[in-house]
C-alpha cells in the first residue's frame, strides 16, 4: 500500500510529505529528535481533512493530528507506520464579531495571532501561556490548555462556544455555535475538547472573546507559611471584587533559581522567604484599581498575612515580575528535570509537598526540587532535577513518589498538560474503573477502528 501516493491523489502532491521529508522536521520545541511517520498530510480545508481521514479509516492507518508541537506529555508522537495530520495550512481567522464578542478561526491559527488580531478591536482572548507564539488554537482545544489566567477566565473549554470536528470515518460534525447559552441537547464540543485527538480532529472553532482590560496592578510578595499563602489568596480575591487575574506561587528554591545567575532576573525582594506569590489584578480604571489594589495589599501586611512585597509601578515592572515566573528553563541548569503538572485541593498542598520532600530525600538522595505553579487553580508544577546519568533509572521511581500519594489527597496526575503517552500508566490514580470504562465506550463509539491517535490517553 503506497500511503503517500494515495494521499497525494486525494489532496495534491505538495500537500503530502513522504517519510524522508517528514524526517527533516523537528519533533517539537522540547524534543531533540525529528518527526517520523509514513507521511505527513497538510490539508488546506475541512473537506480535505475529511478525505484523508476517510481513506485512513478505510485502510486501517493510524492518524496523529498535530498542532504546534508544544505539548509536554508525548500526546502528538507518531510512529513510522502512521500518518501525521498537520493543520498548519489552516490558519485563517475567518471572523471577529465585536458585538457578539466571538472569533471564528481555523484550527491551525496560533494563539498569539488571535490575541493580536482581537486586540485591534479592543477585545481580548484570555487564554495565555508561554508557548503562545507556536501553540495552535486547535491544539489548545484538543488538550484543553490552561495557563496563567485560569483563575479568572477558566480553561480553554470555557472559552470555546462551538467547533467543527471530523470524525474517524471522515464525517464532518459542524457545531459552530455562537451563543453563550445553548442547552439544545448534548454538549458535543466538550466531547472533543481535551480528548487529545483520540475522538476526532478539530478543524474550526468559535471562541468567546472578552473586553480588554486597560489597567493592571501586580505585586511580588514574600510569605512565611503556606497557611498564609492560602489566606492571602482568599483575602485578595475577596478585596479585589472580581479583578484578580493571576495568583502564581513559587516555593523558595524556585524563586532563588530565577533570581540568581545564570538567570537574568534580579530579586525584587529578599531571597529567604519560604513562599513567594505573584498576584495580578486587571481592571479598567488606573486610579481606582490602583487604590483598591494598594488598600488590599496594605491590609494584608497589617494583618500579618505577608511580610514583604514589591508593588508594580509601571507596565515594565509587571513584565519583569512575569519574566521571573516564566523563566522555567532555569531548571535545566541544575540537573536533568523530571517535570510534573499536578492538581491538588489547596488545603492539602502543604501536607502533600512536605511529604514529597521527605520521600524524595529518603529514596533518591541528592536532587533539586523546584515547585511553582498556578496556585489559585490548585495546579502545581513540580520539577525534580537529577543527574543526567541517573535520569532514566530514577524517572519511574520519582513518578511513583509524585503520583501515588495523589489519590489519598484527591489530586490529579494532570492539571493542564494532558495524558498523552507519558501519564497513561497513571490515569487510574485520578480516575475510577467506571470512569475509565465510560471513556473506552466513547472511544469505541467514535473511533471503532482505533485510527485516531492510537494508544494515547485510554
Ligand atoms: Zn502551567
Amino acid at each position: 500500500m503506497d500511503i503517500v501516493k494515495a494521499l497525494r491523489d486525494l489532496i495534491g502532491d505538495k500537500a503530502v510529505l513522504d517519510a524522508a521529508d517528514t524526517a527533516t522536521r523537528s519533533a517539537g520545541v522540547w524534543r531533540p529528535d525529528n518527526l517520523q511517520a509514513a507521511a505527513l498530510a497538510r490539508p488546506a480545508s475541512t473537506e480535505e481533512v475529511s478525505k484523508v481521514l476517510a481513506w485512513c479509516h478505510a485502510n486501517a492507518v493510524g492518524v496523529v493530528a498535530q498542532g504546534g508541537l508544544t505539548g509536554l506529555v508525548h500526546g502528538a508522537d507518531a510512529t513510522a507506520d502512521q500518518v501525521i495530520l498537520s493543520l498548519e495550512r489552516m490558519r485563517n481567522i475567518e471572523e471577529i464579531n465585536p458585538v457578539q464578542r466571538t472569533a471564528t478561526v481555523e484550527a491551525g491559527v496560533t494563539l498569539q495571532a488571535l490575541q493580536e488580531a482581537v486586540e485591534e478591536h479592543a477585545l481580548m482572548f484570555p487564554l495565555d501561556l508561554g508557548a503562545r507564539g507556536t501553540a495552535t488554537l486547535g491544539g489548545n482545544a484538543a488538550t484543553n490548555a490552561g495557563g496563567n489566567r485560569v483563575i479568572r477566565y477558566g480553561m480553554m473549554r470555557d472559552m470555546v462556544l462551538g467547533l467543527e470536528a471530523v470524525l474517524a470515518d471522515g464525517t464532518v460534525v459542524s457545531s459552530l455555535n455562537h451563543l453563550i447559552k445553548n442547552n439544545a441537547g448534548y454538549d458535543l464540543r466538550q466531547l472533543f475538547i481535551g480528548s487529545e485527538g483520540t475522538l476526532g480532529v478539530i478543524t474550526r472553532l468559535v471562541l468567546r472573546l472578552r473586553e480588554q482590560p486597560s489597567a493592571r496592578n501586580m505585586a511580588l510578595v514574600g510569605l512565611e507559611t503556606f497557611d498564609k499563602v492560602a489566606a492571602f489568596l482568599k483575602h485578595m480575591d475577596h478585596s479585589l471584587g472580581g479583578t484578580l487575574s493571576a495568583f502564581e506561587a513559587m516555593w523558595q528554591s524556585f524563586y532563588q533559581l530565577v533570581t540568581s545567575p545564570p538567570a537574568n532576573g534580579k530579586p525584587p525582594i529578599a531571597q529567604d522567604y519560604p513562599f513567594y506569590v505573584l498576584v495580578e489584578s486587571q481592571g479598567a480604571d488606573r486610579e481606582l484599581d490602583t487604590q483598591r489594589f494598594n488598600n488590599a495589599m496594605e491590609a494584608a501586611y497589617e494583618n500579618g498575612l505577608i511580610v514583604d512585597a514589591a508593588i508594580s509601578q509601571s507596565e515594565s515592572d509587571c513584565e519583569a515580575f512575569w519574566s521571573l515566573r516564566d523563566d522555567v528553563e532555569q531548571v535545566l541548569h541544575h540537573g536533568f528535570p523530571i517535570i510534573f503538572d499536578i492538581s491538588l485541593p489547596i488545603g492539602e498542598m502543604e501536607a502533600y509537598t512536605t511529604n514529597l520532600k521527605t520521600s524524595l530525600a529518603e529514596t533518591i538522595g541528592e536532587h533539586n526540587l523546584y515547585i511553582f505553579g498556578h496556585l489559585g487553580d490548585g495546579n502545581l508544577h513540580v520539577n525534580v532535577a537529577v543527574k543526567a546519568e541517573d535520569y532514566q533509572r530514577l524517572r519511574p521511581v520519582v513518578e511513583q513518589l509524585v503520583y501515588a500519594p495523589l489519590a489519598a489527597f484527591q489530586g490529579s496526575v494532570s492539571a493542564e498538560h494532558g495524558i498523552g503517552l507519558e501519564k497513561k500508566p497513571y490515569l487510574d490514580v485520578s480516575r475510577s474503573a467506571n470512569e475509565l470504562a465510560l471513556m473506552r465506550s466513547l472511544k469505541q463509539a467514535l473511533d471503532p477502528g482505533n485510527i485516531l491517535n492510537p494508544g494515547k490517553v485510554v
